[in-house]
Parts: C-alpha cells; sequence; structure tokens
C-alpha cells in the first residue's frame, strides 16, 4: 500500500474497430442476449422440474457443456469472457431480486443488449498500447482494435467494455484503478451552494444561474416531433394490415416494418445520443467548474429516483429524470475525490427553497412556480433558486462543523483540521479502492436533532408472483 492517495476511475474513448471486428463483436453482442435469455429459461425449467435452484456455479457449468455441444458450439467461436461476464450479471440481477431491490430479471429482447465488457488480465504486457493521439488494445476472440486518445489514462487499466451507441458509434470504457489524485490545486473561492433545478439549470450561491445549452431543448423538440412519426407510421402499417391500432395486437403479430419506419428509427436513434451527448458536455463542464473553483461544494441530495418515483404527473417526472441530477452528483463525486475537495450533501427535507436566506424565517406557504418572494417576516427580496442555492452552501457548511465536532462519526479522523479530516472521510477513496460512504457520512439527519421522517432503507421485499 503506498501513502499516496490513489483512486478509480473511468475513461471513455471512441473505438475504431475494422468491419470484420465490428461484425464479429455485433454478434457478440447479439450472443451475449442469447445467453441471458438461455440461463433465465435453464433457472426457470430447473425450478419448475423439482424446485432446484440454479446457481451462478451450475449455470457456468451448464454453459461449458453448451459451448460444447454440437447445436451451440457456434458459442466457442466467440470469446468466452464477456459471456462469463453475462453469467455474472444475471446472478447479480437474482440476488438483487431476492433482497427486494430490484424487479425480477425478464428476457432481454432483440437490439438491447449493445455492449461487452472485457477484463485486462494484468499478468499479459502490451494489452493496451497508447502512443501520442491514438492507441490500441487487444480484445481476446477480436484482435486489436485502435482508439481515439483524447487525454491522458493515468492508472492501472483493469476493465473495458465495448458498446455500440444508437447511432452506431463504437465506444470502450476502460475502468482503472491506482489513479493518482489531483490534489492541492488552489480554489478561488472556499465554498459554494448549488441549487439544481429542472429542464438542466443550476443555481450558484455566486449570483449566478448556469443554463443548459440551447441546441438541446432545439434536439428534444426535433424528437418528439420524430416520435410522433413514428408512432404514425407503425399505426399506418397496422391498417395496412387489417389490424385495429387502438387496440393491443394479437399475440405474435408482427407490423411489417417499412423504409420509411426504418428511416425515422434511425433518425430518433441519432437524436438520442445527441441529446446525451449535449447534457453530458454540459453536465461535465458544470462539475469541472465546480471542483475547480470551489473547496466545498455543498449540494441537495434529492434522492433522484424516489422522487421520480413519488411524481404522479408524467410531464413532470421526465423533466425530473432528464435533468440528471444524479448523474452531477455522480460526477460530483469522483471529481471531488481526484482534486481533493469535500462535497457536503443537504439531506432532502432541509427546506433550501422556502428559507429566508436573510433572517432564516421558513416561508411554508411558498409554491412551487414562486419564482420570485417577498419574506413576510423581514421583507427581503428573493430570487428562489438563488435563495436556495445559498441556503444550501450555509447548511452544507453547518453540517461538515457538524459532523466534524464528532469526530466517532467520521471514519478516519486525523487532525483536528475540519476539512482536512472530511477531505479523508469524502473526498479520497479507501486504499482498498472502495469508495468511502460519502453520502451516509454527511446524512442530513445523523447531524441534526430534529425528527424528521424516516427514511427506508430500500424497496419493501416483494412477493413472488
Ligand atoms: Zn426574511
Amino acid at each position: 500500500m503506498t501513502d499516496a492517495p490513489t483512486l478509480e476511475r473511468a475513461y471513455r474513448v471512441r473505438l475504431s474497430p475494422k468491419p470484420a471486428q465490428a461484425r464479429v463483436l455485433s454478434r457478440l453482442f447479439g450472443a451475449r442476449r442469447w445467453v441471458w435469455n438461455w440461463a433465465l429459461r435453464e433457472k426457470d425449467a430447473a425450478w419448475r422440474a423439482d424446485g432446484t435452484k440454479l446457481s451462478g456455479i451450475d449455470l457456468s457449468r451448464r454453459y461449458t457443456a453448451l459451448r460444447q455441444a454440437p447445436e451451440t458450439a457456434w458459442l466457442a467461436t466467440l470469446p468466452r469472457e464477456p459471456f462469463n461476464q453475462t453469467l455474472r450479471d444475471f446472478d447479480t440481477a437474482w440476488r438483487n431480486f431476492f433482497g427486494g431491490r430490484a424487479k425480477r430479471p425478464r428476457r432481454r429482447k432483440f437490439g438491447t443488449v449493445q455492449s461487452a465488457r472485457f477484463t485486462l488480465d494484468q499478468r499479459r504486457t502490451g494489452l493496451v498500447v497508447i502512443d501520442d493521439r491514438h492507441g490500441s488494445v487487444q480484445l481476446d476472440g477480436i484482435g486489436r482494435v485502435r482508439f481515439r486518445v483524447t487525454a491522458p489514462m493515468p492508472g492501472r487499466l483493469r476493465s473495458v467494455t465495448v458498446s455500440r451507441d444508437g447511432a452506431g458509434r463504437w465506444f470502450a470504457c476502460f475502468t482503472a484503478d491506482g489513479v493518482p489524485t489531483l490534489a492541492g490545486a488552489p480554489a478561488t473561492v472556499p465554498s459554494i451552494g448549488v441549487d439544481l433545478g429542472l429542464k438542466d439549470t443550476a443555481a450558484l450561491s455566486t449570483g449566478e444561474i448556469i443554463v443548459a445549452p440551447k441546441h438541446l431543448s432545439h434536439h428534444q423538440k426535433r424528437l418528439r416531433r420524430y416520435q410522433r412519426h413514428s408512432v404514425r407510421q407503425r399505426d399506418a402499417a397496422a391498417r395496412r394490415q387489417g389490424l385495429d391500432p387502438a387496440r393491443p395486437f394479437p399475440k405474435g403479430t408482427r407490423v411489417e416494418v417499412s423504409n420509411r419506419m426504418r428511416r425515422t428509427k434511425a433518425a430518433i436513434g441519432r437524436l438520442n445520443t445527441r441529446i446525451a451527448d449535449a447534457r453530458r458536455d454540459h453536465h461535465h463542464q458544470l462539475t469541472a467548474r465546480l471542483v475547480a473553483g470551489a473547496q466545498v461544494i455543498c449540494i441537495e441530495d434529492l434522492a433522484v429516483k424516489a422522487m421520480a418515483r413519488s411524481m404522479g404527473r408524467r410531464a413532470f417526472r421526465r423533466s425530473v429524470g432528464d435533468a440528471g441530477l444524479g448523474e452531477i452528483r455522480r460526477q460530483l463525486a469522483y471529481k471531488a475525490a481526484w482534486r481533493g475537495r469535500v462535497v457536503s450533501i443537504v439531506g432532502r427535507f432541509y427546506p433550501s427553497s422556502k428559507t429566508c436566506g436573510a433572517c432564516g424565517q421558513v416561508h411554508a406557504g411558498l409554491r412551487l412556480k414562486d419564482r420570485r418572494w417577498v419574506c413576510p417576516a423581514c421583507g427581503a427580496n428573493h430570487h428562489r433558486d438563488l435563495n436556495a442555492a445559498k441556503n444550501i452552501e450555509r447548511e452544507g457548511l453547518r453540517l461538515l462543523a457538524a459532523v466534524s465536532g464528532r469526530p466517532e462519526r467520521t471514519r478516519r479522523s486525523r487532525g483536528s483540521d475540519a476539512r482536512g479530516e472530511h477531505a479523508c472521510a469524502i473526498g479520497v477513496s479507501s486504499p482498498a479502492g472502495q469508495p468511502s460512504s460519502w453520502n451516509r457520512e454527511l446524512d442530513y439527519r445523523a447531524a441534526t436533532p430534529r425528527p424528521t421522517r424516516q427514511r427506508r432503507d430500500g424497496p419493501p421485499p416483494r412477493v413472488e408472483g
């Protein structure tokens, strides 16, 4: 174990497989889907026959037999490693189901599996070669595949996931450990509060509001139009076959796919990837800026999934999901760790919008549509989101101080410097590579004596139906 703090991270690069390699990769994706569905059938059949619960090891053995069987020998022409991953994922999916954390694993439909993971054997040298602008990775059964290098990739590369997106572009996502941190770069402000709004906006306690790039909403409008086209074309095709598009089709019916429908589908795929790209870019710019500028970044714990679930109206639910709050938090966490910054998470029951930043009065009657409001107690005039951002900053700093006052809650407290302590507890991952529980360390309820609603640890256990 070395003294210098290191962490894990991932690098996503654009991959350029040769046509023959692309064909093998496509077959591999399809075969991974096939093996998943095969495993599902095996497990079901064994359970129905005599109540046998097939374990991951049982399935792995059966899979080996499958590769040797003459009628499924085609499997043996593909590399084994990505299928081990499939079977591991399958096992995890069932474990999550039995643990009440996920739904029952389902059949994978055609075209839904578009990735394959390969471990990079650390005993072999030269698997990944990187020169100035280009690199290549040796994949079992595929050969050497080239990729573009846009930034340095420090650390030890452990695995690579090859994928294809809706626009037909190929990517490789490398995971690395032992990546040295960039701690020590000075910040321009000691702390900043961020109020993440819907529609990809972010209000900063410095008084600034960051809006998503215009082309994002432009693409979204176009996407909705294409989706309407797609539905209309499918309905028209159904009518041509004598079906009623307003009713569910009889099982096994296949609607003839016209070239026009294919073109619309392709356009939708391209637009979706553009939207995802624009959004990812926007999020990266935002988080990079926050982490570069401030030593302590205070942000709200919105429990994105719970919020999206509980919201009844579909449009609102979509905008919550769209804003990618979870993704912003994920990026903040790893970038903060990388730079030695601190992320302080304010609990989701803290009334950041309703609290007056000037006098501390909680204005319970504030409605969601009130963009500006005047405090009934002190008369201060507030911009809703900027006021929230300032409150989040204040509360985040208060939490940091409160938690550092209780050294037993921080796992590795060294010395009396509150910030240093939390940089250890939150900012930098543990030597074993396990990310420290940065959101739990600073749980709002943990530091506040006030009683709040109890959070459940997970969804209630499901009853198998
Ligand atoms: Zn006030």
